[in-house]
């Protein structure tokens, strides 16, 4: 049955250059489809339902042809994790041309010592924090006042400052800083998007977790929203596909969090997805010196038997 879907099928294990997400493995499957080479990558503790939804992102790219493009490269955000800043302008060197950063906050402290780094490196570059549902309504309060005291206009946005869309209606109305969401989209894709602008200025959107380009759109359109395309730590394969969605919307232009194949050791892709004077171009592209990625037997059999069980979630649904 697996071959039926896929022709080419590769596990791989890439490692991470620091800890993201808590992780310092990446492990990914890549295929190839009638239109190309695609990617399922569902984080390891996702389970079979929400992975499902990467699944149907990765069989409609594998077998589809993209969408209608508006641009042939997209503009591209520096990502920084939560590093010691001594690390800054090392990380920062993996995105060369970026005119904007988008660096992950824990607490306020260690994200004002990292905002401070950047600003220091380069005082024009835009910031945009993310603090993945992370704080209380009173924290987000004080310490987004804070950051625009502190630092003034730099920030873009903040993404996601608390878990609650009701806490989200709080900020955006108190705090001077934009707010993108970004988990209240990805955990909740069944819901009512409809007034979703009461609670946010941009949204965020990913390949994979939004269930492919169609689904994505869809989304888009319900919210109303600006989008920011940004990925789920992927392989330049899946990274293609991101940009192939951020370049098929007509009117939003910003800057996408797309270049996070700069954090793992190898986008093991061709043409390359590491950025160049601040852009990255949108083309299909295919697996490349992926040999001493290999995952192991043993990976390789939990990986196969994750992609039955998700088709077969597929199947049930669509049954
Ligand atoms: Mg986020």
């Amino acid at each position: 049955m697996l071959e039926e879907y896929f022709s080419d099928l590769l596990i791989l294990a890439i490692p991470l250059r620091n800890k993201f997400r808590g992780i310092s493995v990446r492990e990914v499957a890549l295929f190839r489809g009638s239109s190309g080479w695609s990617e399922f990558s569902p984080f390891l503790e996702y389970g079979d339902e929400e992975a499902a939804i990467w699944m149907q992102a990765a069989l409609e790219a594998a077998n589809s042809p993209w969408p209608d493009l508006y641009r042939d490269q997209v503009a591209i955000n520096a990502t920084l994790p939560m590093v010691d800043p001594a690390k800054v302008k090392e990380i920062l060197a993996g995105f060369p041309g970026s005119r904007t950063v988008k660096i992950k906050v824990d607490d306020f402290e260690n994200g004002a010592l990292l905002v401070a780094e950047v600003l220091e490196e380069d005082a024009e570059m835009r910031i945009r924090l993310d603090i993945n549902g992370g704080w209380s309504l009173t924290q987000a309060r004080s310490n987004l006042l804070e950051y625009h005291l502190r630092f003034g206009n730099v920030f873009d946005y903040v993404e996601q400052p608390c878990a609650t869309l009701d806490e989200l209606a709080e900020i955006k109305a108190e705090v001077a800083i934009p707010i993108a969401i970004d988990e209240s989209i990805r955990k909740r894709l069944d819901s009512d998007f409809s007034t979703i602008s009461n609670y946010a200025d941009v949204a965020i959107l990913k390949w994979q977790p939004s269930g492919g380009f169609k689904a994505a759109h869809r989304i888009a359109q319900e919210i109303g929203l600006p989008v920011v395309i940004s990925s789920a730590l992927e392989t330049g394969i899946g990274i293609s596909h991101g940009l192939a969605l951020a370049a098929s919307f007509a009117d939003f232009n910003s800057a996408c969090g797309l270049g996070t194949v700069a954090l793992m050791e190898s986008d093991v892709s061709v043409p390359t997805t590491l950025i160049r004077d601040g852009f990255l171009e949108v083309k299909r592209r295919e697996p490349v010196d992926f040999e001493r990625y290999l995952a192991a037997p043993e990976r390789v059999a939990h990986w196969k038997q994750r992609i039955l069980r998700t088709l077969e979630h597929i199947e049930g649904r669509s049954n």
